[in-house]
């Protein structure tokens, strides 16, 4: 690719390597909106990317420009979890149960744990360093019910000028008293929480109900009024996760027709506004998700570690009425705060359910897929000039498995659809974020 866009201003950095540029989805636009660039250079200036091209005739625009150097690694913008619980960083992988038991026994007296500000504080700082090696600089996140939690991630992420959304959970039943709100102080909290964060250097604040089952329907109608009184404000609660979960709903809701009317007649169902799971759709929610806008976070390692059944995701590209997915660990339902391993999950959850990811389509939505769900591919997503200069540099051959397997590779899809299926955290080499690297290997 010759660069469209020639620099004007000077860049402070140069990162080498291979980039990989997605304009659009190959899974439905073909392998072709894939660019590949060999000897590419990504200049970046003032925190943002100032060019992508020939990394030769960057070097001849920018001579003062400092140059990171990954010639044969992967250059991609950094990987966007669409869906997680920071607070849960301390029960992944605790054994045994599924979704309703799982929250009792593990999720909720670790999250009892977050009203300590400086229990909160440590598991913010693991969580956002753990983001960071595996190559995420942007996550859509769970908070507890504290507003204190959501302080102590938006402090952390301000720190590292991440690209960071986060709610304070809405809770007000079914769940220990020391979690509960109520309608008004889920209100108050959520309302002081949008004053204090949102919009302040790349932060934005969620309306965050739990599920139906821990909201009364007065909770539902404060969080639809926040929804009204904040257009553009991203929404983010579960869905449609398990069979206990959706006939619990039922008798909690009985005048809904179905799960998704839960939240469609609380005024929730918009664009930015994300279901996690969304396993047992009828057909009939599938058509009203679309019609909104709305967007299913599908999170394979979660499901299958919890039992809870195995995504569709046929249903949601249905050309007549199409459902964004964004693509999301869950962690800590989820096992792994890896994107790789996320991705990898989700090709082979298609597979079980009668489908075949195109090889470089799970590499698109891990990046400018999940940007566009979460309404962000204006600012991230693209290595494109103007983009944020959030990046990932993605080693090949970072492990003895991985290198040898990589002396075998037929062409760049080939090796990085090896690099989903074998990759890990030391596949990342590096993780920039606003041009900066804040993580390297
Ligand atoms: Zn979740």
């Amino acid at each position: 690719m010759n660069d469209p866009f020639p620099p004007s201003a000077a860049a402070d950095r140069i990162v080498r390597g291979i980039a990989v540029c997605f304009d659009d989805d190959p899974w439905t636009a073909g392998a072709s909106v894939c660019r590949i660039v060999e000897d590419a250079g990504v200049a970046v200036a003032d925190g943002s990317i100032l060019a992508v091209g020939d990394f030769a005739s960057l070097v001849k625009g920018h001579p003062a420009a400092a140059v990171d150097d990954f010639t044969g690694h992967y250059i991609l913008p950094g990987f966007i979890d669409a869906h997680t619980h920071f607070p849960q960083t301390g029960i992944i992988g605790a054994y045994g149960a599924q979704l309703l038991d799982w929250l009792n026994t593990y999720t909720f007296p670790a999250e009892i744990r977050y009203g300590d500000a400086g229990h909160a504080a440590e598991g913010a700082g693991v969580f956002l360093a753990e983001t960071l090696r595996h190559g995420v600089t942007t996550a859509m996140v769970f908070a507890t019910s504290h507003p204190a939690s959501v302080d102590a991630l938006m402090t952390g992420a301000r720190d590292q000028g991440r690209r960071m959304i986060a709610g304070k959970v809405m809770m007000d039943r079914n769940a220990p008293a020391a979690l509960c709100d109520t309608p008004r102080r889920a209100y108050d909290e959520t309302k002081a929480l949008i004053a204090r964060w949102h919009g302040v250097d790349r932060l934005e604040i969620a309306i965050t109900p739990r599920f139906a089952i821990t909201s009364t329907p007065e909770q539902l109608a404060v969080a639809g009024a926040l929804a009204r009184e904040h257009p553009g404000l991203p929404i983010q609660t579960h869905l449609s996760e398990s069979k206990v979960e959706i006939a619990t709903t039922a008798r909690l809701y009985p005048e809904a027709v179905d799960y998704t009317d839960v939240y469609d007649r609380h005024g929730l169902l918009r664009p930015r506004a994300v279901f996690a799971h969304g396993i047992y759709l009828a057909e009939r929610e599938w058509q009203r998700l679309s019609d909104a806008g709305a967007v299913i976070g599908h999170c394979p390692t979660s499901n299958l570690f919890l039992g809870s059944g195995l995504f569709d995701i046929a249903k949601a590209k249905r050309a007549d009425r199409p459902v964004a997915v964004a693509l999301a660990t869950d962690v800590g339902g989820g096992t792994s705060f890896s994107m790789l391993r996320t991705m990898d999950e989700a090709y082979k959850v298609a597979h079980l359910t009668g489908t075949s990811l195109p090889p470089l389509a799970t590499w698109y939505w891990a990046t400018l897929g999940n940007a566009r769900a979460l309404g962000l591919d204006d600012r991230i997503g693209r290595l494109a000039p103007g983009y944020e200069a959030d990046l990932v540099v993605v080693d090949p051959v970072a492990t003895p498995l991985t290198a040898y397997r990589d002396r075998f590779a037929r062409d760049h899809q080939d090796r990085l659809f090896m690099l989903q299926t074998l990759g890990d955290d030391r596949t990342v080499a590096a993780t920039y974020v606003a041009g900066r690297c804040l993580h390297r290997r």
